[in-house]
């Protein structure tokens, strides 16, 4: 095939970019990455981006493009749709935004018009750029009012959604967040849009992997649309979202990503999330989300016992969030304290934190990516050891340099994607 062995050619070529790459390659496999967005896409599900497909002009949705040649590209497309119904059990998917990001600002524009009302998440407090903060488009047209987290549990303070959806008798209202590390009640969502006549959405881009595999609940007989991304907790390549929606949606949200957004679809990231779906409905898939939750409660616990507090207490999901004061200053310094280590994570806002969101008091980090690499609960106690280990060591030299050490062994031992996760033919 004519893309076989590019990257010699490309050695060849661009010795410059290849370093780049391989460098990047070491280091990924040298590190630890507790980064809850990252993972280590499974080879089947990436192997086709950049593919034959990535050459195909397929404008348009299948049987109805604005450009010949697409008969195979159709296949592959309403593969991919087909084999995503199956998994989430859901009425209508789009398969074609080139971001999650971006698919959620077609929704918006697709259930609202302008001057329309939305109850959200407040960033701050986990939610997403995408669902209303006022420098992002999603913000921009519509009236945003936000709920929060309970100031005791540090959990989403239900009774203020039920509030709030009264009071500001919103067109839609959103659930899903980036650094929420607690499950979302999904039908009480649905339920308080239902009194208030709103849409419902629910963006489960972090903990759909879960979702997939049957670990947690699914949003999806509650809500009207589903969106994700499909590179986290889901393991498929970096890019692209999915759309999942009623019956009755189907015609707005597909107009409203094409042509309302978008242009052609980029179809060789349409052939890999097929084979992602396909992976997905996999025993390795299913057992390699149960260890993902497994794996996040153990890193929770050893960090309980190592003294820090996690917000909400802990996890039920793949994602902690940690109050790094009293250890150190801020979680900007923890994250770059840890990266001199070699455990790689980001720093994250925590509830009501007084720091701005470039300095920060918390960090956040995830079970997906070291699973992927094999690591089980006893290498998950032992990291969360390690990271302590380094916010308490006050920046001592020797102290760094020993736990730099033991972070490389841990790291040597795993490879990229641990050959038990890799799903076999049927
Ligand atoms: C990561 C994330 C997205 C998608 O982000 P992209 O950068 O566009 O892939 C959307 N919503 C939530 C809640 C997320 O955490």
């Amino acid at each position: 095939m004519y893309l076989e062995n590019s990257f010699e050619k490309i050695r060849k070529f661009d010795p410059e970019m290849a370093a780049l790459v391989e460098n990047e390659e070491r280091r990924q496999l040298e590190s630890l990455c507790l980064i809850a967005s990252e993972n280590y896409a499974s080879p089947l599900a990436a192997g086709l981006e950049g593919s034959v497909y990535a050459n195909k002009n397929a404008e348009g949705y299948p049987g109805k493009r604005f450009v010949a040649g697409c008969e195979l590209a159709d296949r592959v497309e309403n593969l991919a749709i087909e084999r995503i119904k199956k998994l989430f059990g859901c009425e209508h998917v789009n398969m074609q935004v080139m971001s999650a990001t971006v698919g959620n600002v077609a929704i918006l524009r697709a259930l609202l018009k302008p001057g329309d009302t939305i109850l959200s998440m407040e960033l701050n407090q986990g939610g997403h750029l995408s669902h209303g903060a006022g420098f992002h488009l999603s913000g921009q047209d519509y009236k945003v009012f936000h709920y929060g987290l309970h100031p005791e549990t540090e959990e989403i303070d239900m009774e203020q959604v039920e509030r709030l959806a009264r009071e500001h008798k919103p067109q839609l209202i959103i659930c899903g967040a980036s650094s929420y590390p607690r499950q979302i009640d999904y039908r009480r969502f649905g339920e308080i849009a239902r009194q208030a006549g709103a849409f419902m959405m629910a963006d489960i881009a972090h903990p759909v992997g879960l979702i997939a595999a049957g670990v947690i609940p699914s949003p999806v007989p509650h809500a009207d649309v589903v969106s994700t991304s499909t590179h986290k907790t889901w393991r498929g390549p970096r890019g692209g979202g999915v759309i999942m929606c009623r019956a009755a949606l189907a015609k707005k949200i597909d107009y409203h990503v094409f042509p309302g957004i978008q242009g052609a679809p980029k179809m060789d990231m349409i052939a890999a999330r097929a084979v992602l779906a396909l992976e997905s409905l996999s025993d390795e898939f299913k057992a390699y989300q149960r260890q993902v939750y497994d794996n996040a409660q153990a890193l929770a616990d050893e960090l309980k016992k190592c003294g820090l507090r996690l917000v909400s207490g802990g996890t039920n999901t793949h994602l902690i969030l940690v109050d790094v004061r009293g250890l150190i200053s801020s979680g900007k310094e923890a994250e770059s304290l840890l990266e001199s280590v070699g455990i790689v994570v980001n720093k994250n806002m925590i509830p009501y934190d007084p720091q701005s969101p470039q300095v920060t008091s918390g960090i956040r980090i995830g079970s997906p990516a070291l699973t992927t690499r094999g690591m089980m609960e006893d290498d998950f106690r032992a990291v969360a050891r390690l990271l302590a280990d380094t916010l308490k060591s006050g920046s001592d030299r020797n102290k760094l340099e020993d736990i730099k050490a033991r972070v490389s062994e841990v790291a040597a031992r795993y490879p990229m994607f641990a050959d038990k996760w890799l799903a076999k033919a049927k």
